[in-house]
């Protein structure tokens, strides 16, 4: 193994609002990741784990570094389907994950709204789905992990076994070790669909209030939020909650379970194909042509009704436009994503919305979420609720834009609420510090030095928030 500039190559974030060139190596087991560690320090370098890169900041970015691309640690290594129990490799995604198990009646208990994340990733961020408020995030259904420091030692991790290290790496960034082998539990569940409902609201309070109030009678529960209009409109969207379905609410529950009932189709309307429908989508993503969508989607959305869904369908809307990030064009696009307590989070996310209308600089999506606390060190979870806002990123609107988000994050602090490390981009060190506390830094801090002495573990993100 050797630095060479076949393994320098460009890397960016999901939403290609930035980039990075790194050395990127691909090792297959745990002493390959070793010697690349043995690299890095031979050359003075830092190491940076990626998954799939499917961060939308600079989580998974070491400009001038070491990029240790863990896609090809994609093995599923053990899979129990009698105790719905999975031991992992750190590349398998989501996407393998849920196909191996829901034929047998089980699902993924916690995941992202792509499929394309990696365990590793998933673990790093500590993700959440759109269950949060019932099944917490990810790192609670892990029973156990083995992960490699880059002292050289191997550790395995439990909630009882070196919790104090299996509380910070989940959640962690890859800034303590690298996740080695991961063993979760799966969800059973008794049908391949799920009973989903759609409702309108027609204002902020009445959409927040709708997702504390039903979030409790249903399993899953999100909230799209048309982020185009103001004024007594502001925060109008829909809701869709849903539910398991249980016993006979399926009659053929061993049909609707079978792949050929999940997977997503590669062509629309059996012809046109997905891959290039980003492409298409482009002319509209400006702040007419996406209020036109907005307004359009809205109004479609006005009349209650239920329906069934396949699992995948459900979770992986975005996934059905492969790319379609891209149709934000050349200058990508951030997500803002904020976490407020349910008593602050009306208020704040008014004052957030109306200044970017104002501003000229409207979000082209909002997704909302009911969420609950969770005791991993650094976590974004709150008791309250969490909105997340997509915006097109251009030359002209960058600087404007990033100054805006740094008030969005003030919104944010004064109102108790949280950030997520997997998402933003613009927060400052010095307002990450003010909301994860002293004391977490500092037992960080400690963690850091105790596990990567020598600092070899950094990404771009840890040198923008904790160095
Ligand atoms: C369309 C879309 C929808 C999303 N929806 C959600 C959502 O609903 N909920 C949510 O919580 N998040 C969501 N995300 C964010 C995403 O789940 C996280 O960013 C996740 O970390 C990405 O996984 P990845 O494998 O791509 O990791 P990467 O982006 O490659 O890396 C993420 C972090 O994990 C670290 N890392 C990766 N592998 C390892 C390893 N083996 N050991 C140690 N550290 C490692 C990296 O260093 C980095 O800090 C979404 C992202 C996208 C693009």
């Amino acid at each position: 193994m050797s630095l060479s500039f076949n393994n320098f190559t460009q890397l960016e974030n999901f939403g290609h609002s930035l980039r990075a060139p790194s050395y990127r190596f691909q090792p297959k087991c745990a002493q390959e990741i070793e010697e690349v560690f043995r690299l890095a320090r031979k050359h003075e370098l830092t190491v940076t784990a990626r998954g799939a890169g499917r961060s939308y900041n600079d989580a998974a970015l070491n400009g001038g570094g070491v990029m240790l691309d863990l896609s090809a640690m994609n093995h599923i290594l053990e899979w129990d389907p009698t105790a719905g129990l999975v031991r992992c490799e750190p590349g398998v995604t989501l996407e393998q994950l849920w196909q191996c198990v829901e034929p047998a009646g089980w699902w993924p208990p916690v995941v992202s709204g792509t499929m394309r994340t990696t365990l590793g990733g998933c673990l790093a961020a500590n993700i959440h789905g759109k269950n949060n408020f019932k099944m917490g995030t990810i790192g609670e259904h892990v029973v156990e992990f083995t992960a490699l420091l880059p002292t050289g030692a191997e550790i395995t991790c439990t909630p009882t076994k070196n919790a104090d290290l299996f509380y910070s790496m989940i959640s962690g960034l890859g800034m303590l070790g690298i996740f080695t082998s991961i063993r979760m539990q799966m969800k059973h569940i008794e049908s391949g669909l799920l009973e989903v409902h759609a409702f309108p609201v027609h204002d902020l309070h009445e959409h927040l209030s709708f997702l504390l109030e039903y979030a409790p009678s249903y399993d899953y529960i999100v909230g799209w939020l048309d982020t185009t209009h103001g004024g007594k409109s502001l925060g109008r969207g829909q809701i869709h909650a849903a539910n398991y379905l249980h016993g006979k609410e399926d009659p053929n529950p061993q049909q609707t379970m079978q792949l050929n009932n999940q997977i997503l189709p590669p062509r629309i309307f059996g012809v046109f194909p997905k891959s290039i429908l980003y492409l298409f989508m482009r002319p509209f993503v400006n702040n007419l042509g996406w209020w036109g969508v907005n307004t359009a989607k809205y109004l479609a959305s006005l009349r209650r009704h239920t329906f069934r869904q396949s699992h995948a369908a459900f979770h992986f809307l975005l996934d059905y436009v492969p790319n379609w990030e891209r149709s934000a064009g050349r200058g990508g696009l951030i997500q803002y994503q904020s976490f407020l307590p349910k008593e602050t989070a009306e208020d704040a996310w008014r004052e957030m919305l109306t200044l970017s209308l104002k501003r000229g600089l409207p979000s082209y999506l909002g997704v909302t979420k009911r969420h609950r606390p969770d005791q991993f060190l650094l976590s974004h979870t709150v008791d309250g609720l969490s909105l997340a806002l997509d915006f097109k990123v251009t030359e002209r609107n960058r600087t404007k834009l990033s100054s805006m988000l740094q008030e969005f994050d003030e919104i944010v602090l004064q109102a108790g609420g949280r950030f997520y490390f997997a998402k933003n981009s613009e927060t400052s060190a010095e307002h990450a510090r003010a909301f994860l506390g002293e004391e977490t830094l500092s037992k960080f801090k400690k963690l850091k030095k105790r596990c990567d002495p020598d600092g070899v573990l950094e990404s771009d993100l840890y040198r923008r928030l904790f160095r």
